[in-house]
């Protein structure tokens, strides 16, 4: 197990090709472990080998969320992947961080705001999205256009060698309420 840290660069779960900065929790490609810092690419995939089939399945609407909010995901995330509305900024980028563990590649393009969208797709089968954890959230409530939320994402991906290692995202992602929905714009990875 290798743990990496990324350092200053912006993060996004969000661009999987470390073009913008941001969660758009995209794993890098080019850097052997399958991330590379200043690119920041989460990893939801990965460089080259990926490990066997590491995509997940899909949820039941009575298991446990995987945004580890403790709900179900029939009451969590969702009615939010499905094309309800985020009611704040947190359960947006909750939701996100789900769509990357299930692979929902529409809910990600959809929430993720057109001028910061990279290319799709956004989901990499090489990795996978381990757990969640949210810190500070900064506005994003139901009345605000703007927030900020801090997040930690774990994650394991390919090594570019045949096997896996675990790491950490660790983003201040910021929101913006378009259209009256709060969407992703982009993230600076701590
Ligand atoms: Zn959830």
């Amino acid at each position: 197990m290798v743990t990496r840290q990324d350092r200053g660069s912006r993060g996004r779960l969000g661009d999987p090709r470390g073009r913008h900065g941001g969660s758009g929790l995209v794993p890098g490609e080019d850097a052997p472990g399958g991330v590379v810092p200043g690119a920041v690419v989460l990893p939801l995939a990965s460089a080259g080998a990926v490990p066997s089939a590491v995509r997940s399945a899909g949820v039941r609407s009575t298991e446990d969320c995987p945004c580890g909010s403790g709900m179900v995901y029939g009451s969590c995330c969702e009615p939010v992947l499905d094309g309800g509305a985020a009611a704040t900024a947190e359960a947006l980028v909750r939701s996100r961080f789900t769509a990357f563990v299930v692979g929902d590649e529409d809910h990600l393009f959809r929430t993720w705001h057109p001028r910061t969208r990279p290319e799709g797709p956004y989901c990499h089968p090489g990795t996978q999205w381990t757990s969640l954890t949210i810190g500070e959230v900064a506005g994003g409530g139901p009345r605000d256009d703007t927030g900020v939320v801090e997040l930690v994402a774990r994650y394991r991906t390919g090594d570019g060698r045949g096997g896996v290692v675990a790491d950490t995202l660790r983003e201040r992602s910021r929101l913006v309420r378009r259209g009256g929905r709060w969407v992703y714009y982009d993230g600076e990875v701590r």
